[in-house]
């Protein structure tokens, strides 16, 4: 099949191109790590605006090329911003507010210490950095969000989206899914 990446939207042809970086300390790539968690998506039944929030939910760190390794210097690039106000402009909010909150969707779920300790070393490091478990107001607060039980569900996907050699769908089979869901004014 012939691919036209001039009709994909931008953000899936930066996966597709820059994907090929590790994912923070994990044994697969960013690409797959997306994939995965899109892939886990589908699985589960989630809507098309989740599906596409799962694949691109670390577009941020695809955004910056010193984001390779940041977490292990310390440096927390805060991806979910930078990520989710690239997506805004092309997708709804119910793609772009869901990638946001997914870090947030982390400080909440590891108020729960099973939780945290079922997380990767990595996962642990940044969370740290991230200012860690939430506190009861902060709480309250994301769970006032429109997107929070969006975000709680692709938190999910993320952490299980790291299986070295699985075999997934590939970028392009999300590119009809995408184009049906890119804002046209
Ligand atoms: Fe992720």
């Amino acid at each position: 099949m012939t691919q036209d990446y001039r009709n994909w939207p931008r953000p899936l042809v930066l996966l597709k191109d820059r994907g090929d970086g590790r994912y923070d300390g994990e044994p697969i790539t960013q690409r797959e790590h997306g994939l995965q968690a899109a892939a886990l998506a589908v699985q589960a039944g989630a809507p098309d605006s989740w599906v596409l929030a799962a694949l691109l939910h670390d577009l941020g760190h695809l955004l910056s090329r010193s984001a390779q390794d940041a977490t292990r210097r310390g440096i927390d690039l805060q991806h979910e911003r930078s990520g989710a106000n690239t997506l805004k402009h092309w997708f709804g909010p119910e793609v772009s507010e869901p990638v946001r909150l997914h870090v947030e969707a982390k400080r909440y779920l590891a108020r729960d210490p099973e939780y945290k300790a079922a997380l990767s070393a990595e996962s642990q490091r940044s969370l740290k950095l991230q200012g860690g478990a939430m506190n009861a107001e902060e709480a309250s607060q994301f769970e006032a969000n429109p997107a929070a039980q969006a975000a709680l569900a692709l938190r999910k996907w993320d952490d299980e989206a790291k299986v070295e050699g699985l075999k997934v769908p590939s970028v392009a089979s999300y590119v009809p899914l995408a184009q049906r869901l890119v804002i046209r004014d």
